[in-house]
């Protein structure tokens, strides 16, 4: 018996954790033992929770170091879910290559690209070693053209390629928007 690797990708707002939920939910349905985790800093709506943006949800563990994750499963684990794989360290890549060595079903969703269009941390090495990848697409806010980007707006204005990733005082925003309308002024 050998596990597997499944990646759910896209941009903000396209429905990985929908897709996440939708899977996990269906795994424990068939009455699989599944353990769902993510990084501590995304506390979006509930700490206790994996939350979509229109409102499904699943219980998750939140963890700090992507090697937390061994102190969770055990021998039974059979399906691991993980969301917002792109803000662990690199190390979770090796990890989770590791878990589906051992024989589980790993299921991990982040956003592959930054607000900058650049690849997200440690998610293109994830879709690289992937069994399975899916690349959703949300509705550009512009044109309603599928999206595959994430506009960050500061204050209403898109943000610049060398802005920083946190910007005290600031409201900030995130739009779906496709190739064309996705904007990321260089100064
Ligand atoms: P992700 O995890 O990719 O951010 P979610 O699963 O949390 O996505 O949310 C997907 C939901 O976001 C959609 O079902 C829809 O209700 C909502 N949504 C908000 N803005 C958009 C958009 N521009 N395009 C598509 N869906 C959107």
């Amino acid at each position: 018996h050998h596990g597997w690797i499944e990646v759910v990708v896209g941009p903000m707002y396209s429905g990985k954790s929908e897709e996440l939920i939708r899977r996990l939910k269906r795994a424990e349905i068939a009455k699989q033992n599944v353990v769902v985790f993510k990084p501590s800093i995304d506390d979006r709506y509930c700490k206790k929770n994996v939350v979509s943006h229109n409102g499904s949800k699943i219980k998750a563990i939140d963890i700090c170091k992507p090697q937390d994750i061994y102190k969770y499963i055990n021998e039974d684990t059979q399906v691991i879910g993980v969301d917002e794989v792109q803000f662990f360290e690199e190390e979770i890549v090796g990890i989770i290559r590791d878990l589906a060595d051992k024989g589980m079903r790993i299921i991990a969703a982040g956003l592959d690209m930054d607000f900058r269009g650049e690849p997200f941390g440690p998610t293109p090495k994830l879709m690289a070693i992937a069994e399975f990848v899916d690349k959703l697409s949300a509705v550009c806010m512009t044109c309603g053209n599928p999206a595959h980007r994430t506009q960050r707006l500061i204050n209403g204005k898109p943000a610049k390629y060398s802005d920083p990733i946190v910007l005290i005082g600031a409201t900030e925003s995130y739009e779906a928007r496709c190739r064309l309308h996705h904007e990321v002024p260089r100064d």
